[in-house]
């Protein structure tokens, strides 16, 4: 088959085929800040469908950080999901783009097992883990980004291998999980704080954490690699995170299967 010129570029860069890419079906988790910015370089790669998740709507203090809505969306409270997924067909119409309407924490692993890849740009740990838990039980890739100020964080999650979210959370994010969190996991102020957002930041965290996406596809991701951005002294930081003893998506299996 002859390749679409569309993505010649893409298909020609060495050492990272994305051809798997092309094939899959990829759910964003978040259209804020970071899954604008995430949203618009998966379209670019061309993925079979992309789907925005989202329940939240547009604001104007969301036109600051998202380029992906416009004013009109703010005025007319525009749900998130459907103005990101507009913006991003119109960026590619190869796409087959969808939006929903949900809040992530009431849809299942029956959902999440839909997808070959889920990427999460949200903003709060409970989210998180409930997306996190969710993919691990259905051997579903999930990269998870976050961002606050100035720093960036990118974990990639490759069930059944290495480390997943739930790994990084400590005890004391664990026993706050329900209040206002950032999307690194310092914790907020309550009422909820708003969580300062730089839009290179942003846009620098979202590339990495698509390109996580992109190595996975091509059978080069990492199971629990950690990506920490300090864009105070543009500095990267690369790890690779243990597996948690007490982290009930690896344990609870452990546990079952050395049972005497
Ligand atoms: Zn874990």
């Amino acid at each position: 088959m002859v390749e679409d010129p569309r993505y010649g570029r893409i298909m020609s860069v060495r050492g990272l085929d994305l051809s798997t890419l092309r094939r899959f079906s990829i759910c964003v988790v978040g259209a804020g800040a970071l899954g604008n910015e995430v949203l618009k370089n998966i379209v670019l790669y061309g993925p079979r469908e992309l789907t925005v998740l989202d329940f939240d709507s547009v604001e104007r203090s969301n036109l600051g950080r998202c380029f992906l809505f416009s004013r009109e969306d703010a005025e007319t409270g525009m749900r998130k999901a459907d103005a990101a997924a507009r913006a991003i067909g119109r960026m590619n119409d190869d796409v087959a783009v969808k939006a929903l309407v949900e809040d992530a924490r009431s849809l299942d692993h029956e959902f999440f097992s839909g997808f070959d890849m889920v990427l999460g740009c949200m903003d709060n740990i409970a989210s998180r883990l409930h997306v996190n838990a969710n993919c691990y039980y259905c051997g579903v890739p999930y990269v998870d980004g976050g961002i606050d100020g100035l720093a960036g964080r990118v974990q990639v999650v490759i069930p059944p291998d290495g480390a997943c979210y739930q790994c990084t959370v400590n005890a004391t994010h664990m026993s706050v999980v329900d209040l206002g969190y950032t999307c690194t996991g310092r914790e907020a102020n309550v009422p909820r704080r708003l969580v300062p957002s730089e839009p290179s930041v942003s846009s620098l965290t979202g590339s990495l954490q698509s390109l996580e996406a992109a190595r996975i596809a091509a059978g080069k991701g990492e199971a629990g690699r950690m990506l920490l951005y300090n864009g105070l002294r543009n500095e990267l930081d690369s790890v690779i995170v243990s597996v948690s003893g007490v982290c009930d998506n690896h344990g609870c299996g452990k546990d079952e299967n050395h049972k005497d």
